[in-house]
């Protein structure tokens, strides 16, 4: 049984003043979830202040980026070392927001996952496809084409510390949710390759999260879905009210 976790990727948002009064919220709504985990990632500048504030709670700490180098002359970045140290459990790497602003590849992002994993800290990798590429019935092939590059050279052991994110570009912040048994279709497609690169017993134990809109009006629906194994929540994550209701999701199985 995969336990499901519930990310939210603050990205540029949230003065520390402001950080703080949302984990504040936060802290007195989640409670002492078991069945379930919660993962806040907020800017690096108020990464020190949030870990300070969940500490002992059942908040966990992400980072938004690393650079895969230990240290040196790389003006503007962070090391995986820096991020443990502030208190970091998990990276995101491969964001579609680094990937079209930043102009970062499967190969960069992949040098990343080993800088991340070799730091000791878990990986949250996110692909996805674009619009004009789903339109043209490509989104298959280049969401597994992203996996395959960005877990390159990795064995199946890293695998218990990466979690994949399936975020189709056109969902992001667009208030266009995939619908569920699509969303459904492409963690079933990445789950059976996953299979294929490291061994099913491996698949069957990954996370594959969904992001792209979530909301607590469609979070129940998405968790439905076998291989939808939580959320990348990115607008919605911003306020207490509203992530809260997306981490405590309702269970409802079918059949
Ligand atoms: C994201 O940034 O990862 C994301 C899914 O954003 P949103 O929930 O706002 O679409």
């Amino acid at each position: 049984m995969r336990k499901p976790l519930i990310a939210g990727n603050w990205k540029m948002n949230k003065t520390v003043a402001q950080a703080t009064e949302l984990v504040e919220g936060l802290l007195a709504g989640v409670g002492q979830p078991q069945d379930r985990e919660v993962l806040v990632c907020p800017p690096f500048t108020a990464l020190h202040a949030v870990g300070w504030l969940i500490k002992g709670s059942p908040i966990m700490l992400g980072a938004q980026n690393l650079y895969p180098r230990d240290s040196g002359a790389y003006t503007g970045e962070v090391s995986a070392r820096m991020l443990l140290e502030a208190g970091c459990s998990h990276v995101i790497i491969g964001h579609s927001e680094r990937r079209g602003y930043f102009g970062e590849s499967d190969e960069f992002a992949n040098q990343k996952v080993k800088a991340t994993l070799g730091a000791g800290l878990k990986v949250i990798l996110c692909v996805g496809e674009s619009r004009q590429q789903r339109e043209a019935g490509q989104a298959e092939r280049i969401v597994t084409d992203q996996v395959r590059r960005c877990l390159a050279d990795l064995i199946a052991e890293d695998m218990a510390e990466v979690v994949i994110a399936y975020e189709p570009i056109w969902a992001i912040g667009t208030a266009l949710t995939a619908r569920p048994e699509d969303a459904e279709e492409m963690h079933a497609c990445i789950r059976s390759l996953l299979g294929e690169l490291f061994s099913e017993q491996v698949a069957e134990a990954m996370r594959i999260l969904y992001g792209g809109s979530v909301k607590p009006g469609n979070i129940d629906d998405l968790m439905v879905q076998p291989d939808i194994d939580g959320a990348l929540v990115g607008g919605a994550s911003l306020e207490a009210q509203s992530f809260l209701r997306i981490i405590h999701f309702e269970w409802i199985t079918i059949g």
